[in-house]
C-alpha cells in the first residue's frame, strides 16, 4: 500500500504540470479511474498519462476512492477545463454516468469507456477492454482441469463468488466461468454445497475481499462441516486472497487438509506471490499496459479525425446502443508459467520475487 501510495502522489504531480507545459499540448485527455486500493488501476492510469503524454496531449488522472458521487464530482470538473477534448472513464457504477456524459456530448468531448463498459446512454463513443467472457471461461476451466472434473474424478464440491453487480464485466465473468461450470454442476460432477448460484446471490459489492469474505465464513459455518470445499471461483485477486485467509482460519492449508483450489483475475503481487507460496492456484493475467496502448491509438486517432481500428462491432450493448469495442485476449497464469507471463515480458521485475 506505501508503494502504491507513493506511485499515485508522484503520478499527481506528472499531471498537475504548470500551465505553460498545459498550454503548449494537443488537448486534454481527462483518465478518471475507480480508486488506487486495487494495483490494476494505479498500472492503469499511470501507463495512460506516460503513453497521452509522450503523444503531445495534457492527460489529467483522477481516482475516485470507489465512490460513484467523487466520480461524477471529478467528471463535472473536467468538463469545465477549457482544453478538454476526450474524457477515458474506468467506471464505478457503470449506470450512472448517463446526465454527466450528456453534458460532455454537449461540449462535443469524446468518451471512451475503459475496462468497463459505461451503460444506458448513447454518449459512450467506443470501447476498450479484455475479452471479458474468456476471463470467466479460463476462471471456470481452471478449476475442471485442476480438480480433473474432465477426466471423471470427483465429485466435488465449490462455492462461486461474483464481482460487483454494478460493473458490466462481473456478469461477463460469472457467465464465462459457468458455461464451463455449469453443465458439470448440471451432471453432479459439481456440487455447489451452499446452493448459491446466480449473480443475484453470489454478486460481490464493489469487488470488496471482506464482503467476500464474510459470506464465505457463513458458507463455511453453515455447509461445510461435514465435507471439505474443493474450489472457489472468485473472480479477482483481491477477492481471492481474502477467500483464501477465511479458509486457513477454518484450517484448510496442510497437506491433509489442502487448500481449495482459487482463482483469480489481474495478477496482482500478493496473489502472485500467493500462486509462488503454492496457496492461489491461478489468475488470469490481463496486461494493462496493452490496454492503456489500444486506448491511447483510439484517442489520438478520435482527435486526429480518423476512424479508430475496433475488432468488435457486436458484444458490448449497453441498453441504448452497441459500443464499438476493441478487446484483448486475458491468459492464465499460475504456478508453471508466471515467470515467462509475468517477468518475461517486463511486467514485473525479476527482484520482486526474491
Ligand atoms: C476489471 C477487473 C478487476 C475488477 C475489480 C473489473 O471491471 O475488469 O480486472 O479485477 O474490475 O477491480
Amino acid at each position: 500500500m506505501h508503494t502504491l501510495r507513493r506511485i499515485f502522489l508522484s503520478s499527481l504531480l506528472l499531471v498537475s504540470m504548470p500551465w505553460a507545459y498545459a498550454q503548449n499540448s494537443k488537448g486534454g485527455v481527462g483518465i478518471l479511474m475507480p480508486t488506487v486500493t486495487s494495483q490494476r488501476w494505479v498500472v492503469d492510469g499511470l501507463a495512460m498519462v506516460r503513453a497521452m503524454d509522450k503523444l503531445g496531449y495534457r492527460p489529467d488522472l483522477k481516482y475516485a476512492n470507489d465512490d460513484v458521487a467523487t466520480q461524477i464530482a471529478q467528471t463535472e470538473e473536467m468538463l469545465r477545463s477549457p482544453d478538454m477534448k476526450v474524457l477515458v472513464i474506468g467506471a464505478i457504477d457503470g449506470s450512472k454516468l448517463a446526465p454527466v456524459l450528456k453534458k460532455a456530448a454537449e461540449r462535443g468531448i469524446k468518451v471512451v469507456a475503459y475496462d468497463r463498459l459505461i451503460r444506458d446512454t448513447p454518449h459512450v463513443d467506443y470501447y476498450a477492454t479484455f475479452d471479458n467472457f474468456q476471463v470467466g471461461v479460463l476462471q471456470g476451466s481452471y478449476i475442471i482441469e485442476a480438480l480433473g472434473v474432465d477426466k471423471g474424478k470427483g465429485p466435488f464440491t465449490i462455492e462461486l463468488f461474483g464481482g460487483s453487480s454494478d460493473d458490466n464485466n462481473a456478469f461477463f465473468f460469472y457467465n464465462g466461468a459457468m458455461s464451463v461450470l455449469k453443465p458439470y454442476i448440471d451432471k453432479g460432477r459439481l456440487v455447489v454445497g451452499s446452493g448459491q448460484m446466480g449473480m443475484e446471490k453470489v454478486a460481490t459489492q464493489r469487488w470488496s475481499g471482506s464482503v467476500a469474505r464474510a459470506r464465505l465464513v457463513q458458507i463455511l459455518d453453515k455447509h461445510y462441516t461435514k465435507q471439505r470445499l474443493d474450489a472457489l471461483l472468485s473472480p479477482y485477486d483481491g477477492i481471492s486472497i481474502e477467500l483464501i485467509t477465511a479458509m486457513k482460519k477454518a484450517n484448510y492449508g496442510p497437506a491433509s487438509q489442502p487448500l481449495p483450489v482459487v482463482t483469480g483475475q489481474d495478477a496482482e503481487m500478493p496473489s502472485v506471490r500467493s500462486i509462488i507460496r503454492g496457496e492461489q492456484a491461478s489468475t488470469v493475467f490481463k496486461d494493462n499496459r496493452e490496454l492503456a496502448q489500444v486506448v491511447t491509438t483510439m484517442v489520438d486517432a478520435i482527435l486526429s479525425g480518423k476512424k479508430p481500428t475496433i475488432n468488435d462491432d457486436k458484444t458490448y450493448n449497453n441498453g441504448q446502443k452497441v459500443v464499438p469495442a476493441f478487446l484483448l485476449k486475458p491468459a492464465v497464469v499460475d504456478i508453471n508459467n508466471w515467470r515467462a507471463t509475468l517477468v518475461n515480458s517486463g511486467y514485473y521485475k525479476p527482484d520482486q520475487f526474491r
